[in-house]
């Protein structure tokens, strides 16, 4: 993914996630970024996957 994503005034409707430390989240388990990108390739089960838009607030 090219550069790094914005955060909106408006949550983004299709995500949920309940990472309430990332700088993205908001109340409601929302995510206020624009887009988000998650690895990795051959995961084999969902805990093998991560969101790595997340950053620490
Ligand atoms: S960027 Fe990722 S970790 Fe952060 S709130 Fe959005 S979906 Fe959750």
């Amino acid at each position: 993914m090219t550069g790094r994503a914005q955060k909106m005034s408006q949550p983004n409707g299709g995500i949920k996630c309940v990472v309430n430390t990332c700088h993205y989240y908001g109340q409601g388990d929302h995510c206020y970024a624009d887009k988000i990108e998650v690895q990795s390739p051959n995961a084999k089960t969902s805990d093998m996957t991560d969101c790595t838009t997340f950053t620490p607030e």
